[in-house]
């Protein structure tokens, strides 16, 4: 028995643009903890700043709209002040790989246990379509009519880099696979890294529908992959270079990595947690000697 999904939503509703990959990222995230039974009294949802950061009014779970680039950290600090929540970062493409890039390699580095969805629809789109790493280069956006000038580079090869001990690719064209992986990467002990390929009808509209049906291969048609070998995730990403696709599902993950908490010296001997170890103290006789 799963938790009843209307229960997650609050009393608003989204405003973003009709057709907009949102709707369906938000649905996957709801659906994936009303699946995994996480009641949204045991979730807590960092948001960026960024069109998907609307989402922070319309959850019925614990969330929080951070400063731009900032809700990696966010996460990571709620997530180690309280690890009986399930905590979630969400984020577009604009913030993880502009503003927000150390915290995302640090959060994969030290393995928090939290998971990070970076809805990417290749703009800054609250902003009106500025470009980010992710537009392609010549492709004319808002302030640059010309075109954007610089190189992308591969964020897929940077993520792989780093290590992470989970990477999976979604779709929001695809809620089903998209639920999946998000339930697979909450159950994932340690920092899961999903990058959503999202619609955004408005400012990158040469990705339509359409064009994502003709570029996503699913990594579960592929014969022989093995999610656990950081070879077959390196030679995976260097395909989708060369084919110009795009590859869903999990591509890599690592279970033999123990999280930044378990690896904290100071916490072995540690049997509660620390919220269980708060305590109050009245300091009101301190408070008077700044008078
Ligand atoms: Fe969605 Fe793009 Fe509209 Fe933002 S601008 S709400 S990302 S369709």
């Amino acid at each position: 028995m799963s938790i009843d999904i209307e229960k997650y939503n609050s009393q608003h509703k989204p405003t973003w643009c009709p057709g907009c990959g949102n709707f369906a990222i938000s649905m996957a995230l709801k659906k994936a903890l009303s699946e995994l039974n996480i009641p949204p009294s045991q979730a807590f949802i960092a948001f960026d700043i960024g069109c998907n950061g609307n989402g922070a009014d319309t959850v019925a779970t614990y969330a929080f709209k951070g400063l731009h680039g900032r809700a990696v950290a966010l996460a990571s600090g709620a997530h180690l002040a309280n690890r009986d929540f399930t905590t979630i970062a969400e984020l577009g493409d604009g913030a993880c790989f502009h503003e927000g890039l150390d915290h995302l390699i640090n959060a994969v580095r030290s393995n928090y246990d939290i998971t990070i969805l970076i809805h990417n629809n290749q703009n800054f789109a609250l902003t009106t379509g500025q470009a980010t790493v992710e537009t392609q280069k010549g492709k004319p956006m808002y302030a640059l009519p010309g075109g954007k000038p610089e190189k992308e580079y591969n964020t897929n090869e940077l993520i792989l880099s780093l290590h992470p001990t989970f990477f999976a690719k979604g779709y929001s064209g695809d809620i089903q696979e998209l639920t999946d992986i998000i339930k697979r990467g909450i159950k994932h002990k340690g920092c899961s890294v999903i990058e959503i390929s999202q619609l955004c009808p408005s400012y990158n509209r040469e990705c339509t529908p359409q064009w994502f049906t003709e570029h996503i291969v699913k990594i579960s048609s592929l014969k022989n992959y093995s999610e656990t070998s950081f070879d077959d995730a390196h030679n995976l990403i260097q395909k989708m270079i060369k084919e110009e696709k795009i590859y869903t599902g999990v591509i890599y993950e690592n279970k033999n990595v123990k999280t930044f908490y378990e690896n904290l010296p100071s916490r072995k001997s540690f049997t509660t947690e620390l919220s269980e170890e708060v305590k109050e103290y009245n300091i009101k006789k301190i408070l008077e000697t700044f008078k």
